[in-house]
């Protein structure tokens, strides 16, 4: 069995949602009484892939909610006490969804396997960031063309560079793709300096420097809602690729050359009848989803029971590869530019 490891937007959606499923006491409850709901597997999935594999999975909610992120020690708590839960139900592997998996990241959560009598066992654990840095490296490859952008001649900057999936982004555009340049964009100057040297090239500049010089911006870091740029300095055309959580850059730029595409988002070949992407924003949440939790079914679908994507800058070539075939052979595709951006790119 697969799990996934999720939350709502908001704390108006989760309590809309527990509505939804009858949590009437929960839903009336204010922060404080959600700060101490314990997390709810709310859903069952059977999935078969476009090679007739079948698997099934879970839905865990972890009853987060973005207005937590503040409250260190509750933040960690729910994440540990939806992991221990995916355990106890006998998970294979699981995704740590949205949040999750920062606050695992920054929080050092490594430290934290003991939860009460559960000892967390991390091989049944993954990021999905492998599958995520290939989903993002393929839909720059396949739509900077289809708005004219030729990469081998290309600057394309990485916001968010020297993370788990900005480096191994950078790695794949170096060596794969071939990107005339790459200007890498982070605050840290040292792990920057360490990336180019691996790299053997790439430009360090910082977000002002970078942008206007850049035909296609993967974004790959979170950014705050409050970050101001100048739209008539970019190029035209410019690919944007908001790969990081919230999605919040199309509101920001879409328009007049500037062609904004959901980043790390991956589709089924086919409705999955399921409930839990309806509060993710996915234009179709029968068959779209985050690349991440993709991860955990394509593991599944592999029987490939380990904690795939793990720990920081782990990511390698060769298990891009391995997880972008799966991807393909079992029935996703990555998410292209709508239609509306397709035609303002010819007009
Ligand atoms: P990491 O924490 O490993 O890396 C974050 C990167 O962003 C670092 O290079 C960091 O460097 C940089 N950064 C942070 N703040 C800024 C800033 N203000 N300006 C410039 N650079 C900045 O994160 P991950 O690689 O694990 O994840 C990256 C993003 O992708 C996250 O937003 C995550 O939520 C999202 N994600 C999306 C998934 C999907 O399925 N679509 C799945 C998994 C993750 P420095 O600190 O030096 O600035």
């Amino acid at each position: 069995m697969f799990g996934l490891i999720g939350h709502s937007t908001s704390f108006d959606d989760a309590k809309e949602k527990a509505k939804g499923l009858g949590y009437e006491h929960i839903a009336k409850g204010d922060l404080d009484v959600w700060c101490s709901a314990p997390p709810q597997l709310v859903e069952h999935v059977n999935v078969v892939s476009a090679i007739g594999k079948r698997i099934e999975g879970a839905y865990i909610d972890s009853c987060f909610v973005p207005e937590m992120l503040g409250r260190f020690k509750t933040a960690r708590r729910k994440v540990l006490n939806a992991m221990e839960l995916a355990q106890k139900k006998g998970i294979n592997i699981t995704a740590l969804g949205g949040f999750t998996s920062i606050i695992f990241e920054n929080f050092n959560l490594l430290q934290n396997k003991q939860v009460r009598n559960t000892t967390l066992e991390w091989e049944s654990f993954t990021t999905g960031n492998t599958h995520t840095a290939w989903v993002i490296c393929r839909q720059l490859e396949i739509n900077a063309p289809l708005i004219g952008i030729d990469l081998r001649k290309a600057r394309v900057a990485v916001v968010g560079a020297t993370g788990d999936i900005g480096s191994a982004v950078c790695r794949w555009l170096s060596e794969r793709t071939g990107v005339a340049e790459l200007l890498l964009v982070a605050r840290q100057q040292k792990p920057l300096q360490d990336l180019q040297k691996d790299l053997g090239g790439g430009q360090i500049l910082n977000l002002e420097e970078a942008l206007p010089q850049a035909d296609a911006i993967i974004w790959v870091a979170s950014l705050p809602k409050t970050l101001e740029i100048d739209r008539s300095t970019l190029k035209n055309p410019c690919l944007m690729i908001d790969g990081g959580y919230p999605k919040n850059l199309d509101s920001k730029f879409n328009g007049s050359g500037i062609h904004v595409l959901k980043g790390g988002i991956v589709e089924f070949f086919t409705d999955i009848g399921w409930n839990m992407m309806e509060l993710a924003a996915m234009d179709k949440p029968q068959r779209q989803m985050f690349a991440c939790f993709a991860e955990a079914m394509l593991l599944e679908f592999e029987e490939c029971h380990t904690n795939f994507s793990w720990g920081r800058n782990n990511i390698t070539l060769q298990k891009m590869d391995f997880i972008g075939e799966a991807s393909v052979r079992h029935g996703f595709s990555v998410l292209g530019l709508n239609e509306a951006s397709l035609q303002a790119a010819i007009a």
